[in-house]
């Protein structure tokens, strides 16, 4: 008996074409929206040390309880990034590049999350950051940004929600109220909501269970405690997004799920998919991020947005489709299989899509595989075509027959036969 072979980790998995062509597509509509907006591109390690995301947030969960952590054969405390905003952060700060510093970015990140629907322990991000500006305009331009993104891909039912969390003073002001008002309904909170609030009160209206709903309801909300420059910079965000005519809906109790945003938050939730899971991203201002991991105060903002979930969305809404990985022509060798890879080898030369079949097999086998590959045309090469120095040609899509053409002209005589189909 064969030995079990292994399979993907838990809450891992393979992707494989078309599927891993698709995420490169979406991933190349979204470089296009960053080009088109000036921003340049960052590959950051995946591994960086563990101080980077621990200097992010002790009450994060996607710190604390969710991270890949390991020492290395030096004794070195490493983590997979669990998100790309601190290691972009870092990058910054070791490179000093001139402000405002707009980056965007795509790759892994990693979560030990309870696997399900649209939540994997390794899953992709596409994001940028912008360093080096307050600017409220900024805020519009990366919250744009991500909606002109969605609206590139064909998505209809995203709903952009937005809300801030105020600075300084303000949001000083509100944690003691907010913290008063838990405090008080301390006995009805669940378990989970109890311990949060020692660490980190403003996560708590971020608790999804029913018993802390009521408490959550009746929180106050940070609108009421914003200092005026906070408010000013909301009203300047909100009048961008207005005119560039991008809806959004104010959410007073909108937390994210790390604990450096400050003013600015967002996310985009999809309608077309299960609430649970219907995040397609996010993001906000971070501007005490930088002066954390031991920078000088430098304001940031930034936008991560995940690529399996926002396929999943497109496959809700049945657009952005995987590309056809259909070759031009499906090449058929009847003598062996050298003029096949020398054909092969022409037309891809010529920047043709040329796919083949190998092991000496039977015409009518061949042919069978000229058809599933999607080919428009087959090209064969049996002992008269070698003898005459000629291909036949096939359509086999359309009704034009077939014709023998100088294997001299067939890179020319499929290529002009591709641009008619
Ligand atoms: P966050 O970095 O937590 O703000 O997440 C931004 C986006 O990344 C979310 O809205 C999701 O689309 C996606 N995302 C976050 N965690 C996961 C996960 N475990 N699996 C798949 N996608 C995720």
């Amino acid at each position: 008996m064969a030995k079990p072979h292994f399979q993907a980790l838990r809450g891992t998995r393979d992707v494989l074409s078309p599927e891993s062509e698709r995420q490169r597509e979406l991933v190349a509509v979204f470089a296009e929206q960053c080009r088109r907006a000036g921003y340049g591109q960052i590959v950051s390690p995946i591994f960086e040390d563990l101080g980077v995301f621990l200097r992010v947030g002790e009450s994060t969960e996607i710190v604390t309880k969710e991270m890949y952590e390991f020492e290395d054969r030096d004794g070195r405390r490493i983590a997979l990034r669990p998100e790309l905003t601190a290691s972009v952060v870092r990058a910054f700060l070791q490179h000093n590049p001139t402000v405002p510093w707009k980056a965007w970015y795509e790759g892994p990140q990693f979560r030990h999350e309870r696997p399900q629907a649209g939540r994997y322990r390794q899953f992709s991000q596409v994001g940028v950051e912008v360093l080096g500006t307050d600017d409220p305009h900024v805020d519009v331009e990366v919250i744009a940004l991500g909606w002109r993104f969605y609206e590139a891909l064909g998505l209809r039912d995203v709903t952009l929600l937005i809300n801030t969390l105020g600075d300084g003073d303000s949001r000083q002001r509100y944690l003691g109220a907010l913290a008063a008002h838990l405090e008080e309904h301390r006995g009805d909170l669940s378990d989970a909501s109890r311990e949060t609030l020692e660490r980190n009160p403003m996560r708590v209206l971020d608790s999804k269970r029913p018993e802390d709903a009521p408490i959550v309801a009746g929180a106050p909300v940070m609108a009421d405690f914003l200092s005026e420059a906070d408010a000013e910079h909301f009203d300047v965000v909100r009048r961008g997004l207005e005119r560039l005519g991008i809806g959004h809906e104010i959410t007073p109790r909108l937390v994210r799920g790390l604990d450096y945003y400050t003013r600015t938050t967002f996310e985009y939730a999809s309608a077309a998919l299960d609430t649970a899971q219907n995040a397609l991203g996010g993001g906000g201002r971070y501007d005490g991020l930088a002066e954390s991991l031991g920078g000088k105060p430098t304001p940031g903002i930034g936008l991560a947005l995940g690529v399996e979930r926002t396929l999943l969305a497109c496959d809700a809404e049945s657009v952005f489709p995987a590309p056809s990985l259909a070759p031009d022509v499906f090449v058929i060798d009847l003598t062996g299989g050298d003029e096949g890879t020398d054909l092969s080898d022409d037309l891809r030369q010529a920047g043709l899509a040329a796919d083949r079949a190998f092991d000496g097999r039977s015409l009518k086998a061949q042919m069978k595989l000229a058809d599933r590959s999607g080919a428009a045309f087959a090209a064969i090469v049996g002992e008269d075509e070698l003898a005459a120095g000629t291909v036949t040609v096939r359509d086999l899509r359309g009704d034009s027959g077939q014709t023998a053409v100088d294997r001299a002209d067939i890179v020319s005589e499929i290529r002009k036969r591709s641009a008619r189909s």
